[in-house]
C-alpha cells in the first residue's frame, strides 16, 4: 500500500505518521516548499531513501502532495 499524506488542522495533530493506514499527516498551514521539505524529512525518519527532488514512496513512486482546500 502506498503512502498518502494528508493534511489535518494543526490542534488535531497527534502523529506524523500513521502507520497503521500508511499516512503521513502534515499540519494544514504548513505550504510548499514547506510541505515538501517536512514529507521529505518524515519520510527519511522511516529509513525511505529520496532523490535530490521530490517525494518517494517506498515502492519507487512519486508522492503526490495533496491540494490545499
Ligand atoms: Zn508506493
Amino acid at each position: 500500500m502506498c503512502i498518502r499524506v494528508e493534511y489535518v488542522p494543526r490542534a488535531r495533530l497527534a502523529e506524523p505518521w500513521d502507520a497503521g493506514r500508511n499516512v503521513i499527516v502534515l499540519p494544514d498551514h504548513l505550504i510548499e516548499p514547506f510541505a515538501l521539505r517536512a514529507l521529505r524529512f518524515l519520510l527519511d525518519e522511516l529509513d525511505i531513501e529520496q532523490d535530490e527532488f521530490g517525494a518517494l514512496c517506498w515502492c519507487g513512486k512519486p508522492i503526490e502532495l495533496p491540494r490545499v482546500p
